[in-house]
């Protein structure tokens, strides 16, 4: 009995810091520089490595994810009353900022492709508003788990429209579509850099552009907006949403890392494959022939005899940590008043899907033992 209960604990993501103690390096640099805040040298480095990565042309690290969010919609010039189209399958921080701006969020349903944004159910949504007169001021797509979107068919349907492009990368740095990094496609990128994602500054984000005057802008804004001068002056609002030189210090060193962690997340999601191949009604997060995802979270969908609540109640007996695919924005009751274009993909989704452990950590036997307790629910 007491064996049960101490079984050791798998984490569905936990932070992994690098073996070699990169992070503690730039640590301890900020420290003997006494630049432990504000900003700094780890700041600066940790925009210009995101660059020269990426392949862009600007950055800003930020406090959040959903703070660089927040500051992609002001660039964009979204305000009071302007319309925002959103995908709905996703987690609450991609929507927040619109209602942050007084904005307006119609949400856009899934396709089975790729889980993300429907390109259809987008285009439905473009005409729909059309045929009234109206235009969003920006769409927002998830790489949702770091899979990429179909991204050729939404920034075909963003040009056509002329509407800014923010693409929600904070699941999928390191992720490629058609060999390109996600984040790079639209008018601008967001990642996080939260505890959980792949790689963690133990909070933070970063907001990236080819538009270096916005980027500018959104340092502007992410220091409390202060116009040049002696004195404390301000002719916009501000926000405190930088990152530390600290906290830009673990970035450094977790970032030297991330291809590995894209390597060991591809081979748990490959281990996976493999050891639950042909379970009745059992099927895995899609794949695409132009996609390299990053693998953040491996998922699968239960079609039954099966269902997602098993498999959850099965891996809480032995102490091993799974979550179901984000409930969709359109059906939770905050944003319950918003309009919603789609048919009930992104729902199904969220009804059978399960995200399994995906943690860098964990052991072959650690993934033997999720296997071996999902397997038992056939018997
Ligand atoms: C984590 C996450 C965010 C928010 O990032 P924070 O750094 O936690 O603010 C936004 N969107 C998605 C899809 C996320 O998974």
């Amino acid at each position: 009995m007491l064996g049960e209960l101490l079984k050791e604990k798998i984490f569905l993501s936990s932070p992994h810091m690098s073996e070699e103690g990169y992070e503690m390096e730039y640590i301890r640099e900020a420290f003997e520089s006494n630049w432990i805040a504000p900003l700094g040298k780890n700041v600066d480095e940790f925009e210009n490595e995101i660059c020269c990565m990426l392949d862009v042309k600007a950055a800003a690290a930020l406090s959040s994810g959903t703070a660089a969010i927040h500051l992609a919609l002001k660039a964009a010039g979204v305000n009071k009353g302007d319309i925002v189209f959103c995908s709905s399958l996703t987690f609450s921080a991609t929507a927040n900022p619109v209602i942050y701006q007084n904005a307006v969020p119609v949400f856009i349903d899934s396709d089975y492709e790729t889980w993300n944004m429907s390109p259809s159910a987008l285009e439905e949504a473009f005409i729909r508003y059309d045929r009234i007169g109206k235009r969003p001021k920006a769409v927002i797509v998830v790489h949702l788990y770091g899979l990429p979107s179909a991204l050729d068919e939404i920034v075909y349907l963003c040009h056509k429209y002329q509407v800014p492009l923010i693409e929600d990368a904070a699941e999928s740095l390191g992720s490629l579509y058609k060999g390109r990094y996600t984040g790079t496609f639209g008018d601008y990128g967001v990642f996080s850099f939260n505890g959980n994602k792949i790689i963690t500054t133990s909070g933070g984000g970063m907001l990236v552009s080819n538009r270096e005057e916005r980027i500018r802008k959104v340092r502007f804004w992410a220091t409390q907006a202060r116009d040049p001068a002696r004195h404390y002056e301000h002719s916009e609002l501000g926000y405190n949403y930088r990152m530390s030189n600290v906290t830009a210090g673990i970035g450094r060193g977790q970032l030297k890392v991330l291809h590995d962690r894209v390597r060991q997340k591809q081979y748990i999601n490959e281990f996976y494959r493999r050891e639950l191949d042909g379970l009745p009604g059992l099927t895995f997060m899609p794949e695409n022939r132009y996609n390299r995802p990053n693998y953040w979270l491996s998922c699968i969908l239960l079609h039954g005899p099966v269902r997602s609540n098993d498999v959850f109640e099965a891996l809480d007996e032995e102490n091993i940590e799974s979550r179901p695919i984000w409930k969709p924005m359109h059906l939770q009751p905050f944003y319950k008043g918003y309009d919603f274009v789609g048919e009930g993909v992104s729902e199904r989704l969220f009804r059978e899907g399960v995200c399994l452990p995906s943690d860098t950590k964990m052991t072959d036997e650690d993934l033997m033992r999720v296997v071996r307790k999902i397997r038992g629910l056939w018997r």
